[in-house]
């Protein structure tokens, strides 16, 4: 046998990556700080200073979560594995899981619960809205589900959904409240314990500025005795809960035994983040979030575009959603933007295809200097991109 394969001529050139202006929905930009953390030394997976470092994230992500859950960890994989993770271990094949659908992030729930043989109902609004207590209720009563999945921030939709009284709702009819956070968390404020919510998780790439491929994710007490006996192993073994909180220490067992090489590197930059998270303090990062929306929704409608989410409480504010502008083809704005000012926004997803601009100032990225940089952009774009006469 020979090498008839030659080794590739393009990896003889260095690599070269762009500094971008990340300001679309995700990922955001990853301070030097966060970087450098992640450049330090691999050290094993199993090495007790990894275990160390566990530890902090996990007490980072009961900070930023605001729970005292035990069962709180970060999952190797992006926001879809937390997903995954969280449908796979809390649903057994024909249960009855509800999913609420103003957006993408409803549809894909439901299509994971689907594949693991769930019975899936949806409860669904046009793209933009959000549901009641009331409607949520009547859905809970009528499906009797084991699982009710809410996205808190849609960020393909820019809506902030209200989770008041909802936990409450869940366990009056013995059902688990699941919580995607993932455009929200560290932007908004949440209070997973006080908001009864049972599974909650995120990304680390977004308000967290890390780089992506680490989730943090927490089961509350209740979400834990429905997992831990279930009739079936969930259908993941990368996933399974018992081995992710043996990895992760929270199963109170003496030694952990090997699962998965955990992504050590991105644990370092995932502790980083929440440090710099710590320091901020969530209710500074909320506040400031929360100005500099109302200053990019103020600076927008002042040059005659129009807000997507109309009602001002229901918009998400580390994802903003703009009405695509008329006569314009969005494609050629977003792709006129990153090509002049360097900077990405993005256009819709999914159900909000072709109807939104969607701009994303999420973490270090939420500043009035960067609003000012993106309504610039915009102008520009709008005078220099065709516009039809019709
Ligand atoms: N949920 C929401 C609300 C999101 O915004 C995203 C990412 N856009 C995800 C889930 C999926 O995360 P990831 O792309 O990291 O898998």
């Amino acid at each position: 046998m020979s090498v008839s394969i030659p080794p590739p001529k393009c990896l003889k050139k260095p690599l070269t990556v762009p500094h971008r202006l990340m300001f679309g929905p995700g990922p955001s930009n990853v301070p030097a700080r966060i970087l450098q953390a992640g450049a330090n030394p691999v050290i094993g997976h199993m090495h007790e200073e990894t275990f160390e470092i566990m530890s902090d994230i996990k007490s980072g992500i009961q900070y930023m979560f605001q729970t005292r859950n035990i069962m709180t960890l970060a999952v190797s994989g992006t926001g879809h594995t937390a997903m995954e993770c969280a449908i796979f271990n809390a649903v057994e094949a024909g249960e009855s899981v509800l999913t609420a659908v103003n957006g993408i992030w409803g549809e894909r729930a439901a299509e994971m619960a689907e594949r693991i043989g769930a019975r899936v109902n949806t409860i669904v609004s046009p793209p933009g809205g959000y549901f009641t207590n009331a409607e949520i209720e009547q859905a809970l009563s009528k499906y009797s589900p084991v699982v009710f999945f809410l996205a808190h921030g849609e960020s393909s939709t820019g809506v902030l959904h209200p989770l008041d009284g909802i936990g409450e709702l869940c366990h009056k009819y013995d059902c688990l409240f699941l919580v995607d956070s993932v455009a929200s968390i560290g932007g908004v404020p949440l209070y997973m314990d006080e908001q009864g919510i049972d599974i909650l998780y995120t990304g680390s790439q977004k308000v967290l500025n890390a780089p992506p491929g680490t989730a943090p994710i927490s089961f509350s007490e209740r979400a834990c005795q429905k997992i831990f006996h279930r009739k079936t192993k969930p259908i993941s073994f990368f996933l399974d809960l018992n081995w992710l909180a043996n990895y992760w220490g929270c199963d109170g067992k003496p030694s952990r035994i090997y699962h998965h090489t955990g992504p050590v590197n991105a644990f370092y930059s995932l502790r980083e983040s929440l440090a710099i998270l710590a320091e901020e303090s969530l209710e500074n990062s909320w506040k400031r979030h929360e100005k500099v929306a109302e200053y990019f929704q103020a600076g927008l409608e002042s040059m005659g575009l129009k807000l997507f989410v109309k009602e001002r409480k229901a918009r998400l504010p580390t994802v903003t959603t703009i009405v695509a502008p008329h006569g314009y083809n969005w494609k050629e704005i977003t792709n006129y933007i990153m090509k002049t000012h360097n900077i990405e926004i993005s256009g819709g997803l999914g159900p909000s295809i072709g109807l939104v601009l969607r701009v994303g100032l999420m973490g270090c990225n939420s500043s009035k200097t960067n609003v000012d940089k993106v309504l610039a952009a915009l102008k520009d774009a709008l005078k220099h991109c065709h516009k039809s006469k019709v």
